[in-house]
């Protein structure tokens, strides 16, 4: 996991990330870093003293919580009891006890607006302040107004016309389980990495680039839903599809109550928030004779990583430069070099990036798997300039015999001759034959979400089983 300081905001669904913006930062004590926090967070501890329990609390109640070990800050609405965070706090305990037993919302929006806070203190939410029965009315007013594409002035950016042709909007429709939130970006380079989901018990907010604003919407649902989602992107058109998943099947009157920038775009400012994505290390080479010298201490990570210009991450890192900083924790995921062994039959099948996991897999399987027999890659691209290592997988196909490659474009050149389209049963039933009819075989797979469930979906089509298929989700 690569932690890396940028002007966006993080990453979907990760859990992230405290920042400076223009405001001072102090050093922190050792264990006190952001991973020591998120450690924290996931250790199961009572942060709050009230053993999960979630309570209302009232302005009199907030208000006695005002000291260093007892102190409960109010944001938009939710109250946090941030004493366990006081020692992480990059901008210092002084700076969080300036809103103790207070709401800190405004506070918090002057010096960073863009941090994920309801991520960073999950586990530190205390409860709601009590609303009072006519706020809430209005919320469901405002909700309608905002379905009629009429949020009040007040509430809106102004950094485009709110009703220019461009303009970007959103809408909600509903089955029994599902809710699904679609925005119209009215621009067509949308991508999966330059849009953020988060959402945490009912609060639901999703961002993406438009220009140089973010377009933002965030509502507090007015019903629970579960913690899994998925996004769609419909590039040809500019649609972004979020899917969430309702806890009870009932049918909502209304999606919820606009929160603050609800509907809005928001100028990009640079923040300096700190943001976490998960990235798979690759090894230096996939030919021995091209690998660096190897230095002592395993001195070198190496990544593979793709940048899109248009993204909210990757052009960060394009800009750090030597001497920058980033932070790395320790490893994540689920992959068991056990499942290697015996293995006779190796198959990757890789899209884009997502061929990154494969890099180790190949070095080790080629090195290390005395019984394999043969290892076959099906790499799926858009075009030939995209086939990320492409010499280097030819020559090692050259080099060891038991491997096969094979590279799948889905937008070439008429000039290209090789295999073309996405993944499909056809492409697959031709390239999964195994050596031996019951030799032990393994198929790897990873790519952009929609490729590797269909991928996942035509393996048991063509009967592979469960133990004999790995898929890499970020
Ligand atoms: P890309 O957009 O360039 O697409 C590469 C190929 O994927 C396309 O040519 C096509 O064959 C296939 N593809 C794309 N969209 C598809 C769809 N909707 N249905 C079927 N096939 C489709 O890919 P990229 O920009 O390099 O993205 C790679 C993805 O892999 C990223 O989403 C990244 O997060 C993921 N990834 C995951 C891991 C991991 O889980 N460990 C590691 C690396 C990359």
């Amino acid at each position: 996991m690569l932690n890396v300081p940028s002007q966006s905001f993080p990453a979907p669904r990760s859990q992230q990330r405290v920042a400076s913006g223009g405001r001072s930062k102090v050093p922190l004590k050792q264990g006190r870093s952001l991973m020591d926090w998120i450690r924290l967070t996931k250790s199961g501890k009572d942060l709050t003293g009230l053993k999960g329990r979630l309570i209302e609390v009232t302005e009199e109640e907030l208000k006695k919580h005002n000291k260093k070990d007892d102190c409960w800050i109010c944001i938009r609405g939710f109250v946090y009891n941030v004493s366990p965070y006081m020692e992480y706090h990059p901008g210092g305990e002084d700076e969080l006890m300036r809103a103790a037993g207070s709401d800190g919302t405004e506070l918090f929006d002057q010096v960073h607006r863009w941090v994920n806070y309801e991520s960073m203190l999950k586990e530190c939410l205390v409860g709601r302040m009590a609303i009072k029965p006519a706020v809430l009315k209005d919320y469901r007013e405002e909700e309608k107004k905002v379905l009629n594409g009429m949020l009040p002035k007040s509430q809106v950016t102004d950094t485009l016309a709110k009703e220019g042709p461009s303009y970007p909007s959103y809408d909600w429709f509903q089955t029994d389980s599902l809710v699904t939130i679609a925005i119209y970006t009215k621009q067509k380079d949308i991508n999966l990495d330059s849009i953020i989901v988060d959402h945490q018990n009912d609060s639901f907010r999703a961002e993406t680039i438009i220009k140089d604003c973010l377009y933002l919407i965030h509502i507090g649902l007015s019903h629970e839903v579960q913690e899994d989602f998925s996004v769609r992107v419909v590039e040809s058109v500019g649609k972004i599809e979020i899917v969430l998943q309702k806890k009870e099947n009932t049918s909502w009157d209304f999606l919820g109550h606009p929160l603050k920038n609800h509907n809005s775009l928001i100028p990009r400012k640079d923040t300096g928030t700190e943001i976490v994505k998960p990235y798979t290390p690759v090894s230096g080479s996939l030919l021995s004779e091209f690998k660096e010298p190897v230095l002592p201490n395993n001195k070198y990570i190496y990544f593979l990583i793709k940048i899109y210009p248009t993204g909210l991450f990757t052009p960060e890192l394009d800009r750090l430069q030597i001497g920058d900083f980033v932070s790395v924790s320790s490893p994540e995921g689920n992959f068991k070099i056990s499942k290697f062994q015996e293995l006779e039959d190796l198959f990757l099948l890789a899209a884009g990036t997502g061929f990154t996991p494969m890099v180790k897999i190949l070095n080790y399987a080629l090195t290390d798997i005395p019984s394999l027999r043969k290892v076959k890659l099906m790499f799926f691209n858009k075009t030939e300039d995209d086939i990320i290592w492409r010499s280097q997988l030819e020559k090692l196909a050259f080099k060891d015999k038991r491997l096969d490659v094979e590279f799948v474009l889905s937008a070439p050149i008429s000039e290209w001759n090789g295999k073309q389209g996405h993944i499909s049963p056809a492409l697959l039933s031709e390239f999964l034959k195994r050596n031996l009819d019951k030799s032990k075989v393994l198929v790897c797979i990873c790519g952009p979400v929609p490729f590797t469930e269909q991928g996942v979906r035509l393996l048991h089509d063509l009967n592979f089983s469960k133990n004999e298929i790995h898929s890499f989700t970020a």
